[in-house]
């Protein structure tokens, strides 16, 4: 079990996200060593957690940005990021949006349709730039296999079909305001395995010799991010498996000479370092059984209600006694705010702390207000 300094935590307002900045240094400090090559770049996707303590670290060990919206390039910015730094994807880019990007200079559009290039060219024009572009492919990689967070299929909103990019790079070629960097791919979250990286190397494999026999290179691939985290123990991987996942496109992945190859990591950069620490406010005695109510509900951290997801669930107050069956609920008024159902847990006693593990990514950054609550805080340790 992690180590948290619970007698600091008894003068603060619970929930709040606690954020371990030692673990989160040395996950930095493994992605710069495993990803160390010239021509990989690693954005990351600021999507996961735009919590400012969080980016400015990210920010001050060199990795870039994936944004998905105005707010995003505008957080980034804030926290120090160049607009080089940053690439902007997303299905539905705004024109307010589009503009900002330009304006800020931001590195690449990944461009998801061909409507969408077409405005991106008038803006570009209106405001006299280029914009540097990458098309988003849809590789038709069916990760659901292995139950993953899909949006790689061909029937999904994200991305261009293989079938319709000979047209639209044709139509590319041809706008003035527009200069095509490269090819853009992300198959999915939560990947723990290499395989689906495989596949999409060779899938890349295949679009890049189609292309460079019809003469057109590309200066930029872009395999987004998705690589998964240990949910489960997280005390035995808090680092995630860079070193394989860098390895397996260094293998795989025939890169031509001076090509750069793009990286957009979000969970697996942030997940570990963050913890909801909430407190038990009852512990109620049902019939069958015995629920533990804690004041940290799904508006601070909705991925058990959204996706079915389990974070691993510690009493750091009280971790040696006799351990029972407990379902563990927020205070919500919906069903779906619970975060473990028949946990062994060590016996929990009204004030003691629950620490809800892996919550780093697609927690704080997802917290709403419904039911008038209030968003959680966030507490920042070093060792
Ligand atoms: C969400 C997203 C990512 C990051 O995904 P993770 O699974 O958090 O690594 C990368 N690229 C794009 C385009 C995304 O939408």
């Amino acid at each position: 079990m992690a180590r948290f300094p619970i007698d600091e935590f008894k003068e603060l307002a619970t929930p709040f996200y606690f954020y371990d900045l030692t673990l989160l240094d040395r996950t930095l400090a493994e992605i710069k060593r495993t990803s160390r090559d010239e021509r990989f770049r690693v954005h990351y996707a600021i999507k996961a957690n735009a919590n400012p303590g969080i980016l400015r670290r990210i920010q001050a060990s060199g990795l870039g940005v994936d944004a998905v919206s105005g707010g995003e390039i505008l957080a980034a910015i804030d926290a120090g990021f160049h607009g080089e730094q940053i690439v902007y994807a997303g299905v539905g880019k705004t024109d307010a949006e589009i503009r900002l990007a330009l304006n800020n200079g931001v590195g690449c559009f990944n461009v998801e349709s061909e409507p969408e290039l077409d405005i991106i060219d008038e803006i570009a024009s209106s405001l006299g730039l280029k914009a540097n572009i990458a098309l988003r492919i849809n590789p038709n990689i069916d990760a659901h296999t292995h139950e993953y967070i899909t949006t790689g299929l061909a029937e999904n909103k994200f991305g261009i079909n293989l079938d319709q990019l000979p047209d639209i790079i044709e139509k590319v070629l041809r706008l003035d305001h527009i200069n095509l960097s490269g090819l853009h791919f992300h198959i999915g979250s939560q990947i723990t395995e290499i395989e689906p990286f495989l596949m999409l190397c060779e899938t890349i494999n295949r679009i890049q010799d189609e292309w460079t026999e019809r003469g057109v290179e590309f200066k930029t691939i872009n395999v987004g991010g998705g690589l998964g985290i240990d949910y489960a123990d997280p005390d035995r991987h808090p680092i995630p498996d860079f070193e394989g996942y860098f390895k397996a496109f260094r293998n795989h992945l025939r890169l031509r000479p001076e090509q750069e190859l793009h990286f957009e990591l979000g969970r697996s950069v942030v997940a570990q370092c963050g913890s909801l620490i909430t407190r038990v406010l009852y512990v109620k005695e049902g019939t069958t059984k015995r629920f533990a109510i804690v004041d940290a509900g799904m508006t601070d951290l909705i991925r058990p209600a959204l996706y079915n997801a389990h974070h691993r669930i510690e009493n750091i107050s009280s971790p040696n006694d006799v351990k029972h069956h407990y379902d563990v609920v927020g205070p919500i008024c919906e069903s779906s705010d619970c975060f473990g159902k028949d946990e062994m847990l060590p016996a929990i006693r009204r004030g003691d702390f629950l620490a809800l593990r892996s919550a780093g990514a697609y927690g704080e950054i997802m917290a709403s207000q419904y039911n008038c609550r209030t968003l959680p805080s966030s507490y920042f340790y070093e060792k």
